[in-house]
């Protein structure tokens, strides 16, 4: 039984479906309602925590063979992301990165020179000196790509609850027991995959984690002719950034508006989106005059120390955890639903978590 409808729901529901699991999804809105249908859609593998890294490096390779895995492209296109760099000492910056990474044994990461990123994007401001670039890194559609993971798990058999929050879970002999307005479900093992409020389903089972919600914002314009094909971000501000085929470009870039989580929804903040808007005008000027066509803000789930936790509980038996992806977790979503099934089936993961383990908090006296 997994709980929670985003991506991570339907990528586990998917891969433990593909292994012949039978699996039941309670969700209490819609598939797709929260982050995982609302998000930037960006599949950055480029300034990932060291420890994110093998986990966004084996999730890049379901996303290019998203068509074989899934039955659908899930709008995913390899367009590159570059991270700019303004000033000398950003760039400097940057090459510190992707030297660390490099003495890790990380060669995805690359620097270019200014020459090479007007090259590539030759509408950006020339006062640009440089940027990290990921070639194989891109974006995708989110509420397709979520969309497309529980179409592909309910043709293995998997079955969906929407409509269904789960308001208590409880062990009771070799069963999960979830709560809902329509009654008690139960199960041999339970996934929580919910988000923001993951954290209320831990506590409990006796293990809190230092969490909270902010409510992610993005907007979009109207249509412009193409001018930029790369993912981008930049080194001294916060931005995320790209122009679909259609010509709407997406603005974001960890743009913080208001998170309601007991309303379960996220509202925006217009005055923060205003500064965002004059970092894309400083490195694209001729968008000066493009419209905002709308606006919006999802709720995400952050953990304190910026990891999410994709663990097993210290506490329960059969019991699994994955949640606060802190604004990154679109793109792990295919690799982290293997890895998941993996702890519920395998008893272990193919690529090691101690880093995302549950104790890494202490436990309450
Ligand atoms: C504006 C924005 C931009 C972002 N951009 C990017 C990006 O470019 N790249 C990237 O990699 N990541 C990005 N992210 C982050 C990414 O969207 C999330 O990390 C990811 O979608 C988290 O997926 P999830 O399945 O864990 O959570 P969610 O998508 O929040 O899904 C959790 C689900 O659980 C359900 N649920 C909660 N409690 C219960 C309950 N008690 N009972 C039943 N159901 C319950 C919720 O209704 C929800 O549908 C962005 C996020 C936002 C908001």
């Amino acid at each position: 039984m997994v709980i929670g409808g985003g991506l991570h729901g339907a990528s586990t529901a998917f891969h433990l479906a593909q292994r012949g699991a039978r699996v039941i999804v309670l969700e209490a809105d819609y598939v797709g309602r929260h982050s995982s249908g609302v998000n930037a859609g960006g599949v950055r593998t480029l300034g990932r925590p060291l420890p994110e890294i093998p986990l966004a490096l084996m999730s890049r390779e379901i996303w290019h063979r998203i068509v074989e895995t899934i039955g659908d492209d899930a709008g995913f296109v390899p367009s590159g992301q570059m991270k700019i760099a303004e000033s000398d000492a950003e760039l400097a910056e940057c090459q510190a990165r992707v030297d660390l990474l490099q003495t890790h044994g990380f060669t995805h990461e690359k620097i270019i020179d200014r020459k090479t990123v007007l090259a590539l994007e030759p509408a950006i401001a020339p006062h640009v000196t440089g940027a990290i670039w990921v070639e194989d890194d891109g974006y995708a559609l989110p509420f397709r790509a979520t969309a497309a993971f529980r179409r592909a798990a309910q043709a293995r058999g998997a079955v969906f609850h929407e409509g269904t929050p789960v308001t208590r879970i409880e062990q009771s002999g070799a069963r999960w027991f979830a709560q809902t307005p329509a009654g008690r479900l139960d199960a041999q093992h339970l996934v929580v995959t919910a988000g923001a409020w993951a954290g209320e389903l831990a506590a409990q089972v006796g293990e809190p984690v230092p969490m909270h919600p902010e409510g992610l914002m993005l907007m979009v314009t109207h249509r412009a002719a193409p001018f930029c094909r790369a993912t981008l971000g930049a080194t001294g501000r916060p931005l995320s950034f790209k122009q679909f085929d259609n010509g709407t470009v997406v603005i974001g870039g960890k743009l913080i508006g208001i998170a309601d989580l007991p309303a379960r929804h996220g509202e925006v903040d217009f005055a923060r989106l205003v500064k965002s808007a004059n970092t894309v005008v400083d490195l694209f000027p001729h968008l000066r005059h493009l419209g905002i066509n709308r606006a919006w803000a999802g709720v995400e789930a952050f953990i304190d120390d910026g990891l999410p936790v994709i663990s097993k509980s210290r506490r329960a038996a059969n019991l699994t955890y994955s949640f606060g992806y802190c604004g990154s977790g679109f793109q792990l979503g295919p690799g982290c639903g293997k890895l998941v099934s993996e702890l519920v089936l395998d008893g272990q993961a193919s690529l090691p978590l101690d880093a995302f383990a549950i104790d890494r908090f202490p436990v309450p006296a």
